[in-house]
């Protein structure tokens, strides 16, 4: 990702893709003190990029640093990048993370850097895997309790579980993994959040140990207004056999229906495809109305 052209929002200022570049002894590597954020632009503007921008100064929070810039000032870099990549479609990606100033593992004598960067977008999943639903693997690795890690965070040390539960899953032939939670319930994918169907209505787990992501918000005030029940509970993997249907929410994923989960089959149906739908005519009219 590093040998490209063109260039990348640095602590304030624009520089050289390539030129992009921190320190081995960075504190972010050594300890994870570190959080980011994934945000989709639709015809040259960020969907929610507020709500993105705040997420990444509260996830620094969580983390137990400070982000030194506001909201206003990362959406109006974030505006000027994508301007000056001339990205119509695409990803953007901004990081926070401690600099060099200690080694100790508390960052708190450290500096802290931001960056971002986009490219133009990639799909997760092949449109066809889109149409045909993905296929989850249940992971061996779980999702941990509040006590034990910041879990409100989009913080680099959690995605260290989300990557090995996903490559343990593509090694087994599988497009992703399933997370179960600390108390064994269900919980989410390695980058987006769960729902099912049941009996016509939507169920998804309650987010109080991971992302209560801005997608899974969106869709649930979606189906709310075309009149599909929503139900937030606990969820036990038992009730994956009482599912018709299941989805994926995520800025990247959007809503990206779910073939199987280990062996346990589903169909690629109606209500999934409605919120699809309907998710990608919001972020076509929002990005209308923000007039890019
Ligand atoms: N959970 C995890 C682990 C994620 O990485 C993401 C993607 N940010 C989500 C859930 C969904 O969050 P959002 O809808 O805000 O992208």
């Amino acid at each position: 990702f590093d040998d490209r052209d063109g260039v990348i929002w640095l602590d304030g200022e624009f520089v050289p893709w390539r030129a992009a570049r921190l320190h081995v002894l960075s504190h972010g590597l050594h300890y994870a003190t570190s959080v980011f954020e994934g945000e989709r632009a639709y015809a040259g503007a960020v969907f929610k990029l507020r709500e993105h921008s705040e997420r990444l100064l509260a996830s620094g929070r969580e983390m137990g640093f400070e982000v030194p810039w506001s909201a206003a000032e990362l959406d109006v870099a974030t505006r000027e990048l994508i301007q000056a990549l001339d990205i119509h479609d695409g990803y953007v990606r901004p990081v926070a993370w401690c600099g060099t100033e200690t080694m100790s593992v508390s960052p708190r004598q450290a500096h802290v850097h931001v960056a971002i960067a986009a490219w133009p977008w990639p799909h997760v999943f092949t449109p066809a895997a889109q149409q045909q639903g993905i296929r989850l693997a249940t992971a061996r690795w779980r999702r941990p309790a509040p006590n034990t890690a910041p879990v409100r965070a989009k913080g680099g040390a959690l995605y260290a579980i989300g990557a090995l539960a996903r490559q343990e899953a593509e090694s087994a032939g599988y497009d992703d993994a399933l997370l179960l939670d600390h108390r064994g319930l269900l919980a989410e994918a390695t980058g987006a959040n769960l729902f099912l169907v049941i009996d016509g209505a939507l169920h998804t787990p309650v987010p109080d140990c991971f992302l209560d992501g801005i997608t899974r918000r969106t869709v649930i005030a979606a189906a709310r207004r075309l009149g599909i029940p929503v139900v937030e509970r606990p969820m036990a993997p038992a009730e994956l056999a009482a599912a018709t249907e299941a989805f994926l929410t995520g800025t990247a994923y959007e809503v990206q229906p779910i073939r199987c989960i280990d062996d346990r089959e589903f169909t690629v149906g109606d209500i999934g495809m409605a919120l699809l739908k309907d998710y990608q005519h919001t972020v076509a009219a929002t990005a209308r109305s923000t007039g890019a």
